[in-house]
Formats: C-alpha cells, structure tokens, sequence
C-alpha cells in the first residue's frame, strides 16, 4: 500500500483497536485506492478516506428477553449507520454468537460500496446481536425479535435504516420484527425491512437473489473465457439460504453441485445435490447436513478436512467470513479450480484470494458477486413504495440485468486503472468512486 493510504490505515486500526474483521476489510478496500487518490487528489485534502471509515452513527443495545424456562436472558444488539452517501442505509442483522462491533462494522463497511455497485439509491448499514438462534423455540426466536425491535424501531424509517436478513436471520425473524414495528409504531411502513413475506410486502425472487446473483456473476465470469456452468463440477459452502438457491441455480444453468456444508463438516453427493431433500431438510426441519446423508446413499458427510478438498471447476463459497484460507485455496488450484465467486461476505482470506490471484483464477469478490440480495432488497423498496408487486419472471429479469451491469462494471474499471480481469481492483474502485464523489459533492 502507498505510504499515504497506509498511515491513513494505521490511524483506522488505532481508532478502532481489537476490530480484526474492520482492519481487514478496510485494508482490502484500500490497497485497491492509490490510482483512484492519484487521479483524484481533492480525496486527501477533503479527508474523505477517514470519513468514509468512520460511521455515521453507531448504536449498541440491550436485548433482555425470557426464555422458555422463565429465566431473563440479555443479550447485546448493534446496528452500524455506516453511510447515507447514496440512500438511506441498508444492509442486514446478523443473529450468531459470533457477532461483536468488529464483525458488524466489517460488513456494514462492505455493504457500502456493495450497495453503491448495484447502481441502486442505497446507503450502507449492517446489524445483529450474539443471540444465537440454534435450539431455540419459535417462541423464544419471537421474543427476543420482538425486544431488539422495541429499541432499534426508533432508528428505522424507510427513508432513514431499512434492514433485512443475514445469517440467522430470515423470513420468521423479519416476520416477527416487522409485527413489533408495526405495532409500536402504529403505522404499516412496507418499506421499513426487506426479505418480508410475499403477502405482506414482500418481493418475489428476494429469498433466492443472493445465490441466483452470486452464479450469474460467476457464469459472466467464465464467458469472458469462453466457459459456461454447463457440465461443470461445483461445490458451495454453507447449507443456508445463499447456498441453497446457489446451488438451484447452477443446476438451472447445466452445472452440477457436488457438495455443500455446514460448521459441523461437509456432504459430498456425486449424483449431484437432492435439492428437494436439502430443503426439506434446513427450510422445514432446521436440521443439520449429516442428515441428508443418512437419507440419500450416493452422498457420504465428511467432519475431517474441508469442502475445499474436493476437486471441482467451481468453487462458490456461501458461509461466512475467512472460511476459505491460503492452503484451501492452493488445493483446489492444485485440482484445477477455474473460477471462484463469493456468496458470502469476505470468505476468502487475503492470502487466499493472493493465491487465486496469481494463478489468474477468475475470482469475483463478495461485495460484487452477493450484491444480488441487497438489489432485491432495493426492488422490494421500489415495489412497497408504488404499492405494487411484480411478477417473479420480472424480478428475476431486473435481478439478472444488475448482476451483469455489476459484472461488467467492474471488469471496464479494473481495465481502465491498468488492471484486466482483476474483479478486486474493479469492484473496490467502481464502488468506493460513486460514494466518494457523492460525498465531495
Ligand atoms: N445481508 C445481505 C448482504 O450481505 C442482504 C442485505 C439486504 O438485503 O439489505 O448484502
């Protein structure tokens, strides 16, 4: 990193100590810079860099709520009002015990320019709490929604913070914060969270647009060298949402999807994935990968090494942060990966997508490839706020259209900064540019 950007980097560690996943962020995001500060000096002078790493607005909370037992539980909740540059914020809550401010303030810092690529009026917010929904009741899930809610709805407005789902939280989570929103508020604001349910406000294609957007960009990738998902093997990490409907459409597009995971171990099935039995199995039941392979005899659960062991064309991984390390990554070179395309947040690491990079593997970064979710989520918005809904084959045209422009979007700025088939240097500069100039301005 240039010597300016890197002291401007040093000064973001010591502001924000102990936040390993922000640093990370921040420095992937900024090693890609110093052409756009060379051609655009009034970036210094104006201290945009250090403004766009300090969130606009930060509020942690209590969540108490009562279990199943009686028994009072407290829990901490976040949201991060990153930047309002381009829209009101947006961006998901994450419920995993995992979740502290480094881990909010990482995705809410990605969400920005993730939001700024999709070319749609959106600012960057992310949140959640260390509640961890595992083993709980439906009961249990429901009053703690409903205590988060009872604070954070009073920072929430559709042309103010509008969340969505992350990991944890999905459509019976939405559906319980959105019944407390509307009932403290007294007001049926559709457009106040998105990933709502089809017959209050929801929109069509959202469950399935961040795996959908993540193949179509990997597809867009491989044309650039003449390849296609047809025939390809593919594997996806996770077994949640992203992974699910990843894995629909690779198989929609003539690929076929030999494995998937969860944090326990990962399922090969060399018949291809029973998507039907998955689902069955984490949409109804809530239950774990080794259950698919109790229930189909072509596929074997593995809780020794990794999902990157298994040799394949395409790797897509739809779990969580640093879930894919150098060596993974070596490995599934070594067995002639050819493309790469992230459907969760950051789940490569620096030396991962290092290794990848010099061995000219086509690699879509998260903040590109899954930008196809928080799109839907901006459809959603645009159909609240017509009072109208839109057919499934229209949302997933618009869906479509997005995640190509964002492919290509990013593919002419790596060009034009000196850098072809860099989809890093693309999406960072395409991204961070529009929320920059809006800033100035
Ligand atoms: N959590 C998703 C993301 O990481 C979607 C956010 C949204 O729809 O607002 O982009």
């Amino acid at each position: 990193m240039e010597q300016k950007l890197e002291s401007i980097f040093q000064s973001v560690v010591a502001r924000n100590p102990g936040e390993a996943e922000f640093h990370q962020a921040v420095r992937e995001v900024f090693e890609s810079l110093e052409p756009v500060v060379a051609r655009h000096p009034e970036y210094i002078d104006s201290k945009i860099l250090e403004r766009i790493c300090e969130p606009e607005r930060q509020i942690i909370f209590r969540v108490p709520w009562v279990d199943d037992k009686g028994e009072v539980q407290v829990n901490r909740g976040f949201r991060v009002e990153f930047n309002s540059a381009l829209g009101p914020y947006k961006g998901g809550l994450r419920f995993h015990p995992s979740v502290y401010l480094g881990v909010i303030k990482f995705l809410g810092f990605e969400q920005i320019f993730k939001n700024s690529l999709t070319g749609l009026p959106i600012g960057g917010g992310k949140g959640g709490s260390d509640f961890d929904p595992r083993g709980k009741s439906d009961g249990e899930v429901m009053r703690f929604c409903q205590s988060f809610m009872t604070e954070l709805y009073r920072h929430l407005g559709e042309y103010t913070d509008v969340p969505a789902g992350d990991i944890g939280v999905g459509g019976r989570e939405i559906g319980y914060m959105f019944g407390q929103y509307k009932r403290i508020t007294n007001r049926y604001e559709s457009g106040v969270l998105t990933g709502k349910g089809i017959a209050w406000g929801g929109s069509l294609v959202r469950t399935e647009a961040t795996g959908y957007g993540t193949v179509v960009f990997a597809d867009e990738m491989l044309k650039t060298r003449g390849e296609s998902f047809d025939g390809k093997r593919v594997t996806v990490s996770g077994s949640g949402n992203v992974a699910i409907y990843a894995i629909e459409k690779v198989h929609q597009l003539g690929g076929t999807v030999i494995g998937f995971s969860d944090s326990t171990g990962y399922i090969v099935d060399e018949a291809g994935v029973d998507l039907d039995l998955l689902k069955q199995i984490k949409e109804v039941e809530r239950g774990r990968v080794s259950d698919y392979a109790d229930r189909r005899q072509s596929a074997t659960y593995q809780s020794n090494g990794s999902i990157w062991d298994v040799p394949v064309d395409v790797a897509l991984p739809c779990a969580t942060q640093n879930e894919l390390n150098g060596e993974q990554a070596a490995t599934l070179i070594r067995n002639g990966v050819k493309a790469v395309a992230e459907g969760a947040n950051m789940p490569t690491t620096p030396e991962g997508i290092r290794a990848f990079q010099e061995a000219k593997i086509l690699y879509g970064p998260g903040k590109a490839a899954n930008a196809g979710g928080v799109a839907t989520s901006a459809l959603e918005m645009q159909q609240n706020a017509s009072r109208d809904s839109w057919s499934f084959e229209y949302t997933e045209e618009r869906l479509t259209s997005i995640m190509r422009n964002i492919h290509d979007m990013c593919a002419e700025t790596a060009e034009s900064y000196g850098a072809p088939g860099d989809y890093v240097v693309g999406a960072n500069i395409a991204g961070f540019e529009k929320v920059a100039a809006a800033m100035q301005a």
